[in-house]
């Protein structure tokens, strides 16, 4: 089958791994990161013009199913996504993370959007460390609080108001640990991204007793369907056959 593959996270590339031998994937990047880690197979770069540019490139390219393997907070892509299938009859699989969840000893705050996390925070702390990406970063320019943010690429302009790191996951206990230690952090933000590579942050406030303000995961359309796995990906394709 040919398959359109929305990636730029792990699961995606382990999806285009997985599928390699058996259909013709095409691998999706959105093309912001300069020098990204790139899937097996083949790949196209930048986006599709909206919803009308990725209905023509299903219906050009004969694409037989989308898998959606996104990060679970990149939501315009993932309702493009949906919106293009259903108006071309594509059928459509989300491949989503779960979600993190508390542990004892977590002092989690959780909040709707990144404006909240920067309301929250300055109640919470005096010295933050960001890890929420790029996008939306000028939420918390006016928090008066102490930033370190860490990117994968640095942001455009270079903001002025926050310290920058930048690193790429995976990160271990023991650097998180001591990024901490070093520049004295008492108040973490994330977004709830899910997964392993980054989660050690999580473990390194838990150990150190420092809140963390968790921003939720925008909404997915409730009939979509949804899969937690890469390898689900492989038995949904079956039956679509
Ligand atoms: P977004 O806000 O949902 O998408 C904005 C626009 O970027 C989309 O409308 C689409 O442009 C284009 N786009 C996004 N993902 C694309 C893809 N895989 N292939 C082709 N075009 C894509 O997305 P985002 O949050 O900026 O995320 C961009 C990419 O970075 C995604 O691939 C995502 O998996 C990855 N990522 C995001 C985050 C995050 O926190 N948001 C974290 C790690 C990785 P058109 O409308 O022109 O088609």
């Amino acid at each position: 089958m040919k398959v359109l593959l929305l990636g730029g996270t792990g699961e995606a590339r382990e999806v285009a791994r997985l599928l390699n031998q058996t259909h013709e994937v095409v691998s999706s990047l959105a093309g912001r990161v300069k020098d990204p880690k790139l899937p097996l197979g083949e790949t196209r770069h930048g986006g599709f013009g909206g919803i009308d540019g990725l209905k023509q490139y299903l219906r050009e390219h004969r694409i037989d199913a989308l898998v959606d393997a996104t990060h679970p907070f990149a939501a315009t892509m993932t309702a493009h996504a949906v919106e293009a299938a259903r108006e071309t009859g594509v059928p459509l699989l989300l491949v989503r993370r779960p979600g993190w969840t508390a542990k004892p000893g977590d002092k989690w705050y959780w909040v709707d959007d990144l404006a909240e996390a920067a309301t929250t925070l300055a109640s919470l702390g005096t010295r933050a460390f960001l890890t929420t990406g790029r996008q939306g970063l000028k939420a918390f320019e006016h928090s008066n609080v102490w930033m370190l943010a860490r990117f994968v690429e640095p942001p455009e302009p270079t903001p002025t108001w926050c310290e920058l790191i930048l690193a790429r996951g995976p990160y271990s206990l023991q650097n998180e640990l001591k990024l901490i230690d070093d520049h004295r952090i008492d108040v973490l933000v994330t977004k709830d991204s899910g997964g392993e590579m980054t989660s050690a942050k999580l473990q390194a406030a838990r150990q150190l007793g420092i809140p963390v303000v968790v921003v939720r995961r925008p909404s997915v359309a409730q009939d979509v369907e949804l899969v937690t796995e890469p390898a689900q990906v492989v038995r949904w394709l079956e039956t679509r056959r």
